[in-house]
């Protein structure tokens, strides 16, 4: 019996998009560096690569993107908080949402099941809350877990627990969508709980069979009513 459908935000609720990294850093190094943005830029850029390596390297640890650019932006007069800004609306700018998203939460919904998101982000939750806020979906989500606040990200166990704790619904009892073999499919599983494969986008490969794929969030209602 199916009480949970849970799910990952990039690339499963919201759409995969092909952004220019350093293009999203570059708003950012324009108000740390307005004179000479372009090294800054570059140094954000490695900055998050190398962040992402290394948290990932010990543990699936988490972690904020303010702390990522004051691990640049040493210098105190720097406008972080102006960085930020301008760093999180050029990637609300790339943000779209999979266009079946709304009609599929609502027909979990209205089946009685629970719902809830699952992302690995360092970017706030104020910031998601607001992107989904503006596609009509985030009262249609009844937990919404960002490992920007969490010790773990997404494969490690202590991020899944907290999304069931959360959720208040048994491993067994919940079905996990994402898009990414390693972290959502490999991890949910491991968690206790079943998968969905988002696939087709351009993640790492991880040997893992998930129990249903889908290219996209339609259909979803199908796979879920069939293991009801
Ligand atoms: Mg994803």
């Amino acid at each position: 019996m199916i009480q949970a459908v849970l799910f990952d935000w990039g690339g499963t609720l919201s759409q995969h998009v092909d952004v220019d990294l350093l293009e999203m850093w570059r708003a950012a190094a324009q108000v740390l560096a307005p004179d000479d943005p372009d090294p800054v830029a570059q140094q954000l850029l490695e900055a998050e690569t190398a962040w992402w390596r290394t948290n990932v390297e010990h543990g699936d640890r988490s972690g904020t993107t303010e702390a990522l650019v004051r691990s640049v932006a040493t210098a105190t007069h720097l406008d972080v908080e102006g960085a930020l800004e301008a760093y999180h609306r050029a990637w609300g700018a790339t943000v779209a949402h999979d266009p079946a998203a709304v009609a599929v939460l609502t027909g979990l919904r209205e089946r009685g099941l629970r719902t809830g998101l699952l992302s690995n982000t360092h970017w706030p939750r104020a910031l998601h809350d607001a992107w989904l806020a503006d596609a009509g979906l985030l009262d249609l989500l009844d937990v919404r877990l960002y490992t920007c606040e969490m010790t773990h990200m997404k494969p490690h166990p202590e991020a899944f627990g907290a999304l069931l704790r959360a959720v208040g619904v048994p491993a067994e009892r919940a079905v996990f969508v994402g898009d990414r073999p390693r972290d959502d499919v490999w991890g949910a599983q491991r968690a206790g709980m079943r998968t969905v494969l988002l696939r087709g986008r351009p993640v790492e490969a991880w040997d893992v069979v998930p129990d249903a794929e889908l290219d996209t969030l339609d259909g979803l209602l199908e796979v879920v009513d069939a293991w009801r």
